[in-house]
């Protein structure tokens, strides 16, 4: 148990649930800025964990514990399957990014990433943006997805993100149903795309392209309705998103779709999008193989970004090697639907033994 003091309710760390063996997790406080922020290491035997911070107004410091450690265990395993040689952590501040963010709190977050000495390195997610953790990197250079200056680098990972998303979309489509010679094999695929940010709208326009038929939904009518103007993809209400009869569902905004109530209303018989965490539970990815659905691994698909980034971190950043790296997504994918279907188990129960056998491999540092 934490002491006293520490958080709203009492929190327990060795034995919480998503504890997991945890290398590492920092608890920030600042009492100048109001920072209440929690930095969790997950592994860095492949090398220093790298991971977005979120900012979520959380109901309690237990819901920020268990959202921070099960992010940064994913990250260790989509670091692990991706082949990059990066460990996972994540990082939250508890806090609403709309009344609460401020140019002194991003500083402090900053503080806090430097006291991880460089085994963490913070990136943005939800609630924080590329402006905020360049705020941040004045207090620490363990940053990620930040601007380089006098580059064409940007920071955004999220064009490389959709286009991981793309192929592995397009490859497990073509493994459920076979290659297209002429490439045409989405033409008339009815696809439904779940949320169209930064990703979501980049893989409908891939779709559109191809001539599948897309359905889209976004909580943000305003972007739904920018993402159909620019594609001419047919918008549904968010919750009519489950229920289009499309042959492919792509979840791109929000983690725990993919649960008991919406899995029996899917009408799609593969399932791949970008969004993290889409399984509410571990029981899912059994509901959704006993359904005759076959589900694309959440964080071996939506890869792209970290790859990214990878590259965006080295000393010159070589394009064609970070498409080529790209160009892995799809083969990983294939790889564990292969096994899965062999072995007569869900995909991400075999993505998660996959990445934890890559992990205790290595030789750690
Ligand atoms: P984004 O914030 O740009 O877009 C998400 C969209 O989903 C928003 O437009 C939002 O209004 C919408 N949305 C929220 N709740 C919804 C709901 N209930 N129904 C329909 N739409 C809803 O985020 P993004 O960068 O496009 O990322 C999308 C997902 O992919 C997130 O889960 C993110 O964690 C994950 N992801 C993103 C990247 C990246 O490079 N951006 C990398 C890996 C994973």
């Amino acid at each position: 148990m934490l002491p006293e003091g520490c958080g709203h309710a009492p929190m327990s760390l060795f034995d919480h649930p998503e504890f997991d063996q945890h290398e590492s997790v920092l608890f920030g406080f600042d009492a100048d800025s109001g920072l209440r922020a929690l930095i969790a290491v997950h592994s860095t035997r492949l090398g220093p964990s790298l991971g977005g911070c979120r900012m979520v107004p959380y109901p309690d410091d237990d819901a920020a514990l268990t959202d921070v450690l099960r992010l940064s265990r994913g990250m260790s395993y989509k670091a692990a399957l991706a082949g990059l040689p990066q460990g996972g952590g994540k990082s939250v501040i508890i806090g609403d990014p709309r009344a609460h963010k401020s140019d002194t709190l991003m500083r402090a977050m900053g503080r806090l990433v430097e006291r991880a000495a460089g085994r963490y390195i913070v990136a943005e997610d939800s609630g924080i943006s590329v402006a905020d953790v360049v705020r941040m990197a004045e207090e620490t250079r363990h940053v990620a997805g930040v601007p380089v200056p006098d580059s064409p680098i940007d920071g955004d990972p999220s064009p490389a993100t959709a286009r991981g998303v793309w192929m592995a979309l397009r490859a497990a489509w073509q493994r459920l149903h076979g290659r297209d010679e002429t490439g045409g094999e989405l033409h008339g695929v009815g696809v439904a795309v779940q949320g169209c940010g930064k990703v979501g709208a980049r893989l409908v326009q891939y779709l559109v392209d191809a001539g599948a038929r897309v359905w889209i939904c976004d909580a943000h009518a305003p972007t739904a309705d920018a993402c159909a103007a620019a594609t001419g993809a047919e918008i549904v209400a968010p919750e009519a998103i489950y229920d289009v009869p499309a042959d492919i569902f792509a979840p791109c905004a929000l983690g725990a779709v993919l649960n008991a109530g919406t899995i029996p209303r899917l009408h799609a018989r593969l399932v791949v999008g970008a969004a993290n965490n889409q399984l509410a539970t571990a029981e899912d990815d059994d509901r959704l193989r006993a359904a005759g659905v076959t589900y694309a691994p959440d964080y071996v698909v939506n890869a792209g970004g970290i790859i990214d980034i990878h590259y965006q971190r080295q000393p010159r950043y070589d394009p064609d090697a970070m498409q080529a790296h790209l160009a892995r997504v799809p083969e990983v994918l294939l790889r564990i639907l292969d096994a899965a279907a062999a072995e007569a188990r869900g995909p991400a129960a075999v993505a998660d033994a996959m990445a934890r056998d890559l992990i205790a491999a290595a030789p750690g540092h």
